[in-house]
């Protein structure tokens, strides 16, 4: 029996965590998973609940989990307060705390959508790219950082982007197995050019390869991995970067399907052991409206079988489902186009699991 911990969390979270659940409960009721589900509070909640964003008793479950299955954290209630006690430290907690150093965000056009783009159906259509980004190291957690004084009396801000040897053959190991399992082809992307901490990463990367014979590895400078997402994405499969470039660029890949609410995440640790998210945050300006997309969150669902629970047959139905809801014409309003059917967070859920049921 699979431990699974559920953490709502804030804004439009909890709407859109509890569609995924009627997913769950549907998929242990009628094909046979077998999860212990439990729930936590985190971020603004966690806050609320605990006066922390990731109260003790939160990163116990978490550590017992097999997985976890996060809405999102945030919102202006708690902007104002001390850096430490925000909602996001609550997920920068859980990555750090378990480890989660491998973060894999799938971009993928649904046909039924190619028109939600910004770009040409043509450039887009048919894209399907694994970004694998580096998730607890790199200059997001390198020290020493902070604000200081200088002699002339300027204050200057300092961060320090570091990564060992290990962080990079670890990441690079996940990349290349993931490349395996698709295409065979990973690129890896760097500024080898200007920073020494690249100029290593290629190594490693390079060095590795030697391991993964039937993959291809290509390295590109991120400021034209960036240019080349935009100008032609399909030319990429799987992408594998550190922190700092896998932030920006998942997010400009992301924007390439048009659909935010569509996208799912997952962050793993080196036992497959992972924490399932949507994409997106927790839209405080929706919040509570009963609009919000929970597609993503119900594809993280997928995720979470297909990585976690070993269940990709699962994880399959799943996928298959969210394609006959838009199919049927089924769409959230960030979502619609005319002739569609415009339908809310709930609808939409019940939609996914009469799919699965039929
Ligand atoms: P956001 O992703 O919450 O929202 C951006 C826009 O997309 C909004 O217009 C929102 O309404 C829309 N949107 C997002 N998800 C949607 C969905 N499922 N269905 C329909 N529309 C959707 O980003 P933001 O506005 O920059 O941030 C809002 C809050 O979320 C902030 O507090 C931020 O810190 C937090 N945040 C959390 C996470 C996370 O929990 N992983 C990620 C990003 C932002």
């Amino acid at each position: 029996m699979n431990k699974l911990i559920i953490l709502p969390g804030d804004g439009i979270g909890p709407e859109i965590v509890a569609e995924a659940e009627k997913v769950l409960e549907e998929l242990r009721t009628g094909f046979g998973l077998a999860v212990e589900i439990e729930h936590a509070p985190v971020g603004g909640a966690g806050y609320e609940a605990h006066g922390h964003p990731l109260p003790q008793s939160t990163l116990a479950l978490a550590r017992a989990a097999d997985a976890m299955l996060l809405g999102a954290v945030g919102g202006p209630k708690w902007d104002r307060l001390e850096r430490s006690l925000r909602p996001e430290q609550g997920l920068l907690g859980l990555r750090a705390e378990l480890q989660l150093f491998s973060n894999l965000r799938p971009a993928i056009l649904y046909p039924q959508l190619a028109g939600a783009s910004t770009l040409k159906p043509e450039v887009v259509s048919g894209l399907d790219i694994m970004i694998v980004r580096e998730l607890t190291g790199g200059i997001y957690f390198g020290k020493p950082r902070g604000i200081r004084q200088r002699e002339d009396g300027q204050l200057e801000g300092y961060n320090t982007l570091v990564y060992c040897e290990s962080e990079i053959e670890r990441i690079g190991r996940f990349a290349f197995e993931i490349a395996r399992k698709r295409s065979g082809r990973l690129c890896s992307v760097d500024k080898a050019n200007v920073l020494e901490v690249s100029e290593l990463w290629r190594t490693v990367m390079t060095r590795i390869a030697n391991e993964f014979t039937d993959v291809e590895l290509s390295h590109m400078y991120v400021d034209n991995a960036a240019m080349q997402l935009v100008r032609a994405p399909k030319q990429f499969d799987v992408m594998v970067t550190g922190n700092m470039f896998g932030d920006i660029l998942s997010d400009a890949a992301a924007m390439l399907t048009g659909s935010i609410g569509m996208l799912p995440s997952a962050s793993l640790d080196s036992q497959s052991r992972g924490m399932y998210e949507p994409i997106h945050g927790s839209a405080p300006d929706i919040a509570g409206k009963g609009i919000a997309n929970p597609l993503a969150t119900i594809l993280s669902v997928a995720m979470m079988l297909r990585y976690s629970l070993d269940r990709v047959d699962l994880a399959e139905r799943v996928e298959q489902a969210v394609g006959q809801v838009l199919d049927d014409g089924l769409r959230t309003p960030d979502i619609a186009s005319a002739g569609m059917r415009t339908v809310g967070t709930r609808e939409m859920g019940a939609a996914v699991v009469a799919a699965l049921r039929s």
